[in-house]
């Protein structure tokens, strides 16, 4: 078909081009991406197999608002941090407050516990969440500047279980999706005491390499050496790769809690290995910190990463109260699935297309739709007013199991043929039982695909006999 039109606006690109001229076009924004119907079962996939993994772990799900008082952020991820220093979008809303649209999910789900009170639920208080977040960082391949986590908070417990439950969590995630090699990274960071130590001998280190670090770690080894590690220009990453470790200067508590959570972890059969490197880019860690990499999505490669923040609530104005989770990137587990060419369960079709010849086959078919959906069916009639060939191709187009013509004659006799759009077999229903029928037909078909062995005759005329009552 030809879309060219002459432009109604007077643009520089001559008079005759695509009515979506560029010049008039209104773009996506940079770093974010639209999710298509084609595509949005993939989504769903991931999200409903989180969701019931969740469930497994009795976990609920929380929601929090995608935009927060920028002062959460500050405080809650830290102001040394990469996040709030470049990273953030914040605005003044119209009422002159300083507003950031969410980075990350657990500095919302932290204030909402304590604005809660939910200190006094039963302990832990274990939740997750599915939400947008927004960097402004330079997009590139798994790097957006609105991606989506799926994150797991757990509040109240501070014991090496905890932290190996919830690598767990993430662990049956990957697993329950068919997702492969993933190495799971693991290290400790210590509590402040130990850190106190760690920080001197770092800056000492990085003091000694001062002038060939990149400006934003000249700042950084001020402020908070550690975050040098976590520095991406190969310089300071060469220069980190010799820097002092942390679990050289763990005091006996954290080296115990880091034992511990090994111990856990063999025992849950999760492999892991011990990255001293690992530090993450949120100042609210202690102790425990993780991450899930995999070297297939390129150089974005850390599809998970968390740890313990037993500082956070404290530092949002709660009680102190010890605190774990993580944060897992949709897009990059996507990215993944689609890498490994992992299925993702084709979404269900249209079950029956009820194809109209004229205004009353229409009506009847408009009825006839409304009552098959009432009964849980997806069903589709002609709403544009096409031909019977337009139909038909609509219909394949949907990817419609069964078609159904209704015309004069049909309604005349209230006889129709349904047809079964792989085969192609037709069975002449009667139209006012259609309904009835037409579900019988389905739930058989339903029964075919599972595996019935176990059941006789009589046992799946009862089921069925029950779900049509
Ligand atoms: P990175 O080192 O890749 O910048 P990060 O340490 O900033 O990650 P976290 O804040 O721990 O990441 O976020 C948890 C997960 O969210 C990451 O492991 C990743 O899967 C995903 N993620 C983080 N930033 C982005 C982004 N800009 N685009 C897409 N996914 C992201
Ligand atoms: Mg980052």
């Amino acid at each position: 078909m030809n879309f060219r039109h002459k432009c109604l606006n007077s643009c520089t690109a001559g008079a005759i081009h695509l009515v979506f001229c560029e010049e008039f076009m209104i773009n996506i924004p940079k770093g974010t991406k639209d999710v298509l119907p084609a595509q949005s079962y993939k989504w769903q996939y991931i999200e409903d197999c989180a969701r019931q993994v969740a469930r497994q772990f009795n976990i609920k799900e929380v929601r929090t608002p995608v935009f927060e008082h920028t002062e959460l952020f500050a405080r809650g991820v830290g102001d040394t941090t990469d996040i709030v220093n470049k990273e953030m979008y914040t605005f003044l809303d119209k009422g002159n407050r300083s507003i950031t649209l969410k980075p990350e999910g657990t500095a919302g789900v932290a204030r909402m516990f304590i604005e809660n009170g939910l200190a006094s639920s039963p302990l832990p208080m274990k939740s997750f969440y599915i939400t947008p977040c927004y960097r402004y960082e330079r997009p590139q391949a798994g790097r957006l500047r609105e991606f989506h986590q799926f994150g797991v908070e757990s509040f109240g417990a501070g014991t090496p279980a905890a932290d190996a439950e919830i690598i767990s969590l993430a662990h049956a995630v990957f697993r329950y999706l068919g997702v492969q090699n993933l190495t799971l990274e693991i290290n400790s960071i210590g509590c402040p005491e130990c850190r106190k130590k760690f920080q001197e001998a770092l800056k000492a280190y990085f003091e000694s390499y001062r002038e060939q670090l990149c400006d934003t770690c000249k700042s950084r080894l001020e402020r908070n050496p550690m975050r040098i590690l976590d520095c991406k220009s190969p310089v300071c990453s060469e220069i980190a790769a010799g820097a002092p470790k942390i679990l050289d200067y763990l005091c006996d508590d954290c080296r115990a809690h880091f034992d511990a959570v090994q111990k856990y972890l063999q025992a849950m059969d999760i492999a892991f290995t011990v990255n001293p490197t690992i530090v993450r880019g949120l100042d609210y860690y202690t102790r425990t910190v993780f991450e899930f990499v995999s070297s297939e999505i390129g150089a974005q490669g850390t599809v998970c990463g968390g740890g313990r923040y037993d500082g956070l609530l404290e530092e949002l104005g709660g009680k102190p109260m010890p605190a774990c989770g993580f944060g897992m990137g949709i897009e990059r587990l996507l990215l993944l699935m689609e890498a490994q060419g992992v299925p993702f369960p084709e979404p269900k079709k249209c079950d029956v297309y009820l194809v109209s010849m004229g205004e009353a086959a229409q009506v009847e078919a408009a009825a006839l739709a409304e009552q098959l959906r009432e009964e849980g069916l997806s069903a589709q009639f002609d709403t544009v007013g096409r031909g019977l060939k337009a139909q038909m191709k609509y219909a394949d187009k949907l990817g419609a199991a069964y078609t159904v013509v209704l015309g004069d004659a049909e309604l005349e006799s209230r006889r129709v043929n349904l047809k079964n759009m792989r085969d192609g077999t037709q069975t002449e229903l009667d139209l006012d039982d259609f309904v009835g029928a037409f579900q019988s037909i389905v739930l058989r078909e339903a029964l075919a695909a599972l595996d019935t062995s176990d059941l006789d005759e009589a046992d799946i005329s009862t089921i069925l006999g029950g779900v049509q009552n």
